[in-house]
């Protein structure tokens, strides 16, 4: 049983359906191809699977979610301890294939995997995370506790950004805590998904525990609306989430939504200079800027605004290649239609008036005359009605804005509608203390560009970047993926005088 992209009845390999526990063959006549951005080369056709495969797969998680939900949490976590382990020994494989179908340079795409991975390694703690509260003796002879049971059959939709750790942020907790899970990849990028599904497969999971489906908006409308579905978690576009989370609200699901993004970096004239520019520059545009925590704003305090020229300089310096190349800094973005929306936005900013210090839009290169590629790109003189400023670019494109003084730059940061994650770069400890408290996002670095919380914490993305109480992976996603039962009981001991017998129980 394999996942195995190859078939003998054509020459493009096809991506398999997950099914109890089988890999199988879509009998849909609609597929779409899945190209190396870098290339264009066809690396794989991806079925957008039938409405009957669609059902099968939430039936087989249905059927196997009790015996699952049943089966003690130490072969639960054992099969994580086992997942983790052949995740590890395939992390260079599993890379290769995330930069082949998503573009991302190789260190990225190790870095993907791996984030993913320290989710597998904490689920395997879950038994130390799941457990419920106990008090006794609430009133004479009683005892009240509380159990966290799993949910059901969930359903995890992701994006094509981070084909390896969003996959790895959901079924491996959703799954450790008991539940069923069917998960569909983007459509973009599912061929890394497989390869995670056949290591959990081998790692001993159950047939119809995890299955994986394929296809757009047709498939995840079925699954957010499945009459057998509890929960949804989704990661995208907020236009999407934003469908998804309503149309999963309305069907009863629990759902919890993960959306677009604006990141601003907030840097103060006291910052440590070099480290700081440096920080900015490789989260503005690394991975090309198609990552939810990228930092695409950045916001220059008071004489900061005199280091735009250091900013460009340092963006100059960055290779721009296929993401297998030696020394790349940054691939090519994920599609054709991607790089035409973000060359548009580009020329949006220029007609819009901001000053394009570095185009990035006639880079060509060297081997890769049909790669998605463009360059870094660095607005300044950027102002908040703009569209480049409004809206998530999704690009390797930095947008800087001058402001007067911190009070200024909270103040910009907080009316932006999203809320993923933010920075600030300054050797004052009072500042940054200011500024963590003042702050209206989830997600705060001090001097860190990127603030990803490590899986023992939660991803805590807020406002206009997140639907839904519950973020991904973590304590939080233990809370998600579970619903709390809370058990009142009481014990009748013989030995005890008789008049305890029928005696009302009183809580007040
Ligand atoms: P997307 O919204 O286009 O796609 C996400 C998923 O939704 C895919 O599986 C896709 O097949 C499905 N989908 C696409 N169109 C749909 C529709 N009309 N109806 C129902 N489902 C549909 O997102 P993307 O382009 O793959 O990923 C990039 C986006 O994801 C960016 O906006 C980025 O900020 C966001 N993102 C957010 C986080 C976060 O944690 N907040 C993390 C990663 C990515």
């Amino acid at each position: 049983m394999s996942a195995d992209f190859r078939t003998a009845a054509d020459s493009v390999a096809t991506v398999k359906l997950l099914i109890d526990g089988r890999f199988v063959e879509s009998t849909t006549s609609e597929w779409q191809e899945v190209v190396n951005p870098a290339t264009q080369q066809v690396l794989a056709r991806v079925p957008l699977a039938t409405a009957g495969e669609l059902d099968a797969a939430v039936a087989a998680a249905a059927a196997a979610y009790p015996t699952w939900k049943n089966t003690p949490v130490g072969t639960r976590m054992r099969i994580m301890l086992k997942l983790q382990e052949l995740v590890r020994r395939d992390l260079k494989k599993l890379a290769a294939c995330l930069t082949d179908e998503q573009g991302k340079t190789l260190a990225d795409a190790e870095g993907d995997v791996f984030r993913g991975l320290e989710v597998v390694e904490h689920a395997c703690a879950v038994g130390s995370i799941q457990m419920g509260e106990h008090l006794e003796q609430l009133a004479d002879g009683v005892d009240v506790y509380t159990i966290r049971q799993p949910i059901g059959v969930c359903v995890g939709i992701t994006p094509f950004n981070f084909p390896a750790m969003i996959p790895l942020w959901m079924f491996p907790m959703a799954i450790v805590c008991g539940n069923t899970f069917v998960l569909k990849p983007s459509e973009q990028d599912p061929m890394t998904s497989m390869l995670l599904a056949e290591l959990a497969i081998a790692a001993g999971l159950p047939a119809g525990v995890l299955n994986i489906v394929h296809g757009g908006k047709a498939a995840v409308d079925t699954l957010c609306a499945h009459r057998d579905v509890r929960a949804v978690s989704f990661v995208g576009s907020t236009p999407v989430g934003t469908h998804v989370y309503r149309l999963a609200s309305t069907h009863g699901k629990r759902a919890q939504c993960m959306l677009g993004a604006k990141n601003h970096a907030v840097v103060l004239p006291d910052a440590a200079r070099e480290q700081s520019l440096n920080a900015l520059v490789g989260a503005a545009f690394g991975a090309a800027g198609q990552r939810c925590m990228a930092i695409s704003v950045g916001v220059l305090v008071g004489k900061a605004s005199e280091w735009i020229a250091e900013i460009v300089a340092r963006a100059r310096t960055l290779t721009v290649t296929a993401g297998n190349e030696p020394g790349a800094d940054l691939g090519p973005l994920i599609s054709k239609s991607a790089l035409a929306r973000v060359r548009a936005l580009v020329a949006a900013g220029v007609e819009e008036g901001a000053t394009l210090e570095l185009d990035g839009r006639g880079l060509t290169v060297a081997g890769y005359p049909d790669g998605n590629f463009i360059g870094p790109t660095i607005f300044s003189g950027v102002q908040p009605g703009m569209t480049i400023y409004r809206e998530e670019i999704f690009g390797p494109v930095l947008c800087l804005v001058s402001v007067a003084t911190l009070d200024d730059a909270i103040a910009l940061v907080n009316a932006n509608p999203f809320g993923n994650g933010t920075g600030i770069f300054t050797q004052s400890g009072a500042a940054a203390r200011k500024f963590q408290n003042e702050i209206d996002v989830g997600q705060v670095g001090i001097n860190v560009p990127i603030p990803v919380p490590l899986p023992y914490f939660s991803f805590t993305g807020s406002r206009g970047s997140k639907l839904g109480d519950l973020g991904p992976y973590g304590r939080q996603a233990i809370q998600f993926y579970t619903q709390v039962k809370t058990v009142t009981a009481r014990w009748f001991d013989d030995a005890v005088s008789s008049d305890r017998v029928n005696t009302t129980i009183s809580l007040k």
